[in-house]
């Protein structure tokens, strides 16, 4: 997975399934700015840090409990 030149980027758009994976941790800025981050990439280097959303398939993906991304 490659980064885009907008990865790490605020975005308003909806982030796909890091939404309801259990690897996503939503990142706040200290502007109120959300970010996705993708803590699969700590480990592996295949997985991008910040993925261009939405994302639509994701060999990494694994279900949240409850549907909900993890706290920071
Ligand atoms: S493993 Fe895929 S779906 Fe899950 S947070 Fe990372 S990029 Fe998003």
């Amino acid at each position: 997975m490659n980064q885009s030149p907008t990865a790490g980027q605020p975005s308003p758009i909806h982030p796909g399934l890091c939404a309801r994976c259990v690897h996503a941790r939503q990142v706040r800025s200290d502007r109120g700015s959300v970010f996705w981050r993708c803590a699969l990439a700590d480990r592996d280097p295949a997985f991008p840090r910040y993925p261009r959303l939405p994302v639509v398939d994701c060999r990494g993906f694994a279900p949240a409990p409850g549907g909900e991304p993890q706290p920071r």
